[in-house]
């Protein structure tokens, strides 16, 4: 019973013996080793971190934000990993290093809002108000093609150069084509009649216009129609079709809308009606082909077309024959 008490009292010095240099043990090893993070990155230690939270904010910031007021975001492809790990207390941690090389694999993205017209891109600002105060300006100087403007939002990997406000209208304004007003001065439209077959008049004419014929010479509805149509969107050029004088360029509140008329001599003349504008003025000597107006629905019209006529000493004939 004593030697088993004894041999009891031994064992207990032993375990407190063993607990004491375990945690002497211990202690000498906390002293030289401590736990750190080794962060690995595309597979290749690239250093230590005590504060892997911090690191990856820093990271998570430059990927949100990038290094420059222009960048919408930065695409990272690999991100790093870290691994707890005990090392020497004398090893040092290496945070700024480890995210310049993390963040120097970025893809910068920047975000720019482009104007468009008709789709193409023409100018970039770096807001969605600079974008607008572009568009609300060109409105209200009645640039021809605000309908043809859009405000895009873009992302690009490469740095754009940005357009000031100024700059930007003087390159997208577009002047108006000027219709010219009624005038009395426009020249005097006489009522025809109706000829028939074809009498020649030594002149050559040129189609005024490259479009397809959509109503003929003649009869139609009842009535008889004293020229050709030829259906072309608003804004298609008008030519002169022979060479001569202009006797009529304005609005006519007859029915043909805004109308062009050449003399050309002999008493032959050509009618251009339902002009959206014009681009010529009486008394304006012209050659065949040159641009006097463009095409229309102005008048009596259901759609955008020209009607064209020639006369001889107003009698209007059809013009296919002379074509
Ligand atoms: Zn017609």
């Amino acid at each position: 019973m004593r030697k088993l008490l004894i041999g009891l009292r031994t064992s207990v010095k032993l375990m407190i013996l063993f607990v004491v240099s375990c945690i002497v043990i211990l202690a000498i090893t906390m002293s030289v080793y401590r736990p750190i993070y080794s962060v690995y990155f595309d597979g290749e230690m690239v250093g230590y971190t005590q504060n892997k939270s911090k690191l990856q904010g820093r990271i998570a910031d430059f990927i949100e934000n990038g290094d420059d007021d222009n960048i919408a975001f930065v695409q990272i492809d690999k991100m790093p990993e870290y691994k707890l790990c005990f090392v020497k207390r004398d090893i040092e941690t290496n945070d700024d290093e480890i995210y310049e090389k993390v963040t120097s694999e970025g893809q910068d993205y920047y975000k720019y809002y482009a104007l468009t017209l008709n789709s193409e891109e023409k100018v970039y600002v770096a807001s969605f108000e600079e974008a607008e105060d572009i568009v609300n300006e060109l409105k209200e100087k009645n640039s021809n093609n605000v309908e043809n403007l859009a405000i895009e939002q873009k992302y690009v990997n490469e740095k754009k150069e940005t357009t000031d406000k100024e700059t930007a209208v003087t390159s997208l304004y577009q002047e108006k084509p000027k219709v010219e007003t009624p005038k009395k001065s426009a020249g005097t439209v006489k009522s025809a009649s109706v000829g028939s077959g074809f009498k020649d008049v030594g002149i050559k004419f040129i189609k005024p216009i490259t479009a397809t014929i959509t109503s003929r010479f003649g009869s139609r509805w009842g009535t008889k129609h004293k020229g050709t149509d030829f259906g072309a969107p608003t804004g298609t050029s008008i030519k002169a079709a022979a060479a001569g004088t202009v006797t009529y360029a304005g609005w006519n509140s007859g029915g043909y809308g805004y109308l062009v008329i050449i003399s050309h001599g002999k008493g032959v003349q050509t009618y251009y009606a339902h002009c959206s504008s014009i681009l010529t003025k009486v008394g304006a000597t012209v050659k065949a082909g040159d641009l006097i107006a463009k095409s229309g629905a102005t008048g009596h019209v259901t759609g955008p077309h020209l009607h064209f006529e020639v006369r001889i000493n107003d009698v209007a004939y059809n013009p296919e024959y002379y074509l």
